[in-house]
Order: C-alpha cells, then sequence, then structure tokens
C-alpha cells in the first residue's frame, strides 16, 4: 500500500458515511434477506456457493442479540425453503459475547440447534485477539454436540494459531476449519507483522489441517496463497470433498473465475443488514484503489 493509501486508510472513519456507503456497496448484497437471497442466486448461476453473514457485531446489549437470533433463524429458513447452496456465518459478539459469555453460548446453541435440524452448517467467524480464547472455547462445546454442522476460523497472523489447530485436531472429531490471514489489529507480541511470515504460517497451517483430516476453507484474495494451497492439495492428493476456496463478495471476481475454472468449489461471503459500516470500513482499507475512490467521492459531492 503506498502511503496516500495508508493516509486514506487510518482517516477513512472521518469520511462522511454516505461516501463510505457508495464505495462499498458492491462488498454488501443490500438491507434485506431479499437482497441476500438475490445475491446469492446471481452466485450459484456463476457456478459460487455461498455462506451468508447477517452485518452487525460488538452489540451493546442482549435484546441486540435476540434481534442477531431471530434474523439468522429467518434466514436459515429461508435458505431451506429456497433449497439454496448456502451455510452461515456468524460473529460471536453480536450474540453477546463481550457481555455474559452464558448467554453468548445458549444464543448460538439455537442457531446450531436449527442449523443441525436443517442439515446446513454455521461458520464462527474470528474477531480481535480479545475474543479468540473464548470463541474457541464455544466453538470446542458446539462442536462436540453437532461435530457435522459447526466450523471455526483460524487466522495465520496469530502467533498462537498453529498450537490452537494441534489442539483443535486432538479434540474436535470433524473439524472444520476456515483459514484466514486475519484483519483485526493487534500488537506484534500477538500477531505476526511481516506478510511474508504470515503467507508462511498460512500455508504451515493449511498443511497441519490437511495432513491431521481436517476439512478446510481456503479464504483468501491473495493469488500466491491460492496457487501454493492448489499445489498443496495436488501434492498430497487431498479429495475435492475436503476442502473449498473462499472469498468476499465484491472482491477480484477475476480470481474468482479462475479458480472455478481449475475445478475448485468457491464459497463467496455474502453480507447483508442494516449495520454495514464497520465492516465496509474494514474492507475499503483492504482495497488497493481507495485513495483514487474516496478522493474522487470528496471531489464529486
Ligand atoms: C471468506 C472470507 C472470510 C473471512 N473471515 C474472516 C474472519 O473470520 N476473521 C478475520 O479476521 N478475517 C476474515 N477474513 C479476512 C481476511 O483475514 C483478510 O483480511 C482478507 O481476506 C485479506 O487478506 P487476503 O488473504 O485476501 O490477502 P491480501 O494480501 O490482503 O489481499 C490479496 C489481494 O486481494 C486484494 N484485496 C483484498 N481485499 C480487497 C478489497 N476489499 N478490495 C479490493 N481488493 C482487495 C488485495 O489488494 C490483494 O491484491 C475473511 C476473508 C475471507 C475471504
Amino acid at each position: 500500500m503506498n502511503w496516500m493509501n495508508r493516509f486514506i486508510a487510518t482517516t477513512l472513519p472521518a469520511v462522511p458515511k454516505p461516501i463510505v456507503r457508495f464505495f462499498s456497496k458492491k462488498y454488501i448484497a443490500g438491507n434485506t434477506i431479499n437482497d441476500a437471497v438475490r445475491t446469492i442466486n446471481d452466485l450459484a448461476d456463476q457456478g459460487c456457493i455461498s455462506t451468508v453473514d447477517v452485518l452487525g457485531e460488538f452489540i451493546k446489549n442482549l435484546k441486540e442479540a435476540d434481534k442477531t437470533v431471530r434474523e439468522y433463524l429467518k434466514i436459515l429458513n429461508r435458505i431451506d425453503k429456497d433449497g439454496l447452496n448456502c451455510n452461515i456465518s456468524i460473529k460471536l459478539t453480536q450474540f453477546g459475547l463481550t457481555i455474559d459469555k452464558e448467554k453468548c453460548y445458549k444464543n448460538v446453541l439455537k442457531i446450531a440447534k436449527s442449523v443441525h435440524e436443517k442439515n446446513n452448517f454455521v461458520r464462527i467467524d474470528m474477531e480481535d485477539s480479545e475474543c479468540t480464547t473464548d470463541t474457541l472455547d464455544i466453538f470446542s462445546r458446539l462442536a462436540q454436540k453437532y461435530p457435522d454442522n459447526v466450523g471455526i476460523v483460524i487466522q495465520s497472523y496469530m502467533r498462537r494459531s498453529m498450537k490452537d489447530i494441534t489442539g483443535l485436531l486432538a479434540t474436535i472429531p470433524k473439524l472444520n476449519v476456515r483459514i484466514c490471514k486475519g484483519i483485526y489489529i493487534e500488537p506484534r507480541d500477538i500477531a505476526f507483522k511481516d506478510p511474508a511470515i504470515i503467507n508462511y504460517n498460512y500455508m504451515a497451517l493449511l498443511e497441519k489441517l490437511f495432513e491431521g483430516g481436517a476439512y478446510v476453507g481456503i479464504a483468501t484474495h491473495d493469488e500466491k496463497l491460492v496457487f501454493h494451497s492448489q499445489e498443496l492439495i495436488r501434492k498430497l492428493d487431498i479429495p475435492k470433498d475436503r476442502y473449498e476456496f473462499q472469498m468476499l463478495l465484491g472482491v477480484d471476481e477475476q480470481l474468482r473465475r479462475s479458480i472455478i475454472a481449475n475445478g475448485h468449489r468457491l464459497r463467496v461471503y455474502v453480507p447483508y443488514g442494516q449495520k454495514w459500516y464497520a465492516y465496509s470500513l474494514r474492507r475499503l482499507k483492504e482495497n488497493p484503489q481507495i485513495a483514487g475512490y474516496v478522493l474522487r467521492g470528496m471531489l464529486q459531492r
């Protein structure tokens, strides 16, 4: 990222919300379930499967968590009714993790039960490092109950990740992990900062998971990682039902098409909902064209 992009990325919170909304439109399906379903159907026409995320995180009271539970139960019903090839992704802070861990567990248990009854799947996203231990703990409890229906995320920038997956491989019967680099700003004693080390660790985690028999969601838009993952899949002769590639809605559709053309399963992360702001800031900060976009938007006001 050049200095201008870095500058814009750090000052993004000062950019007026309508501008942020305008330039983040491509990353979000819309405000409603119908918007999400339309996007999931469009993606299916392009050969992609989906995972849907109701936007929102770090809620302020448990009433908001109840609302999130209701919204996820609704979208699960709709996925079931319309026969969509789509699972769900959730953030535990949306269910009250930082307010009342036990209540959060009970909330997510309702989701996991419904997912199990519908023969679907819930992926628990990984948030910042303050949440890692509690997230892994709640995942482990749910995965013991519903081993076919619950998965977790591991971030390759976290120094603890290799130890975490070693523990998970030893204790979770049908481990299902999405690996990503990690998006939150973490201190150096907790997270690697060097992109080359983050990538090296990503591949080491992937190999460990494959060798341990886990199902892996390979979540990245980094073509180097996609290339090395495909090499590893070939080298270890990993069958197609043991992994999938995953990408975010609105990011590098050309790479998406090439992964599908190479015969791999590709799942797109489809966020929708009213609480679009925090998610949009994270996506815009990662976009290499961000400076041009935002400056153009400011000048056009
Ligand atoms: C399906 C999925 C789920 C995820 N879940 C989590 C999670 O639970 N927890 C978590 O911490 N992180 C999550 N992430 C985010 C992830 O950790 C990274 O921050 C993000 O994917 C960027 O890393 P990268 O591997 O794509 O590599 P990068 O090196 O960051 O990017 C690779 C290429 O993609 C381009 N690119 C990346 N983002 C954008 C963008 N917004 N617009 C345009 N171009 C872009 C870059 O410019 C670069 O050329 C998820 C990512 C994906 C794909």
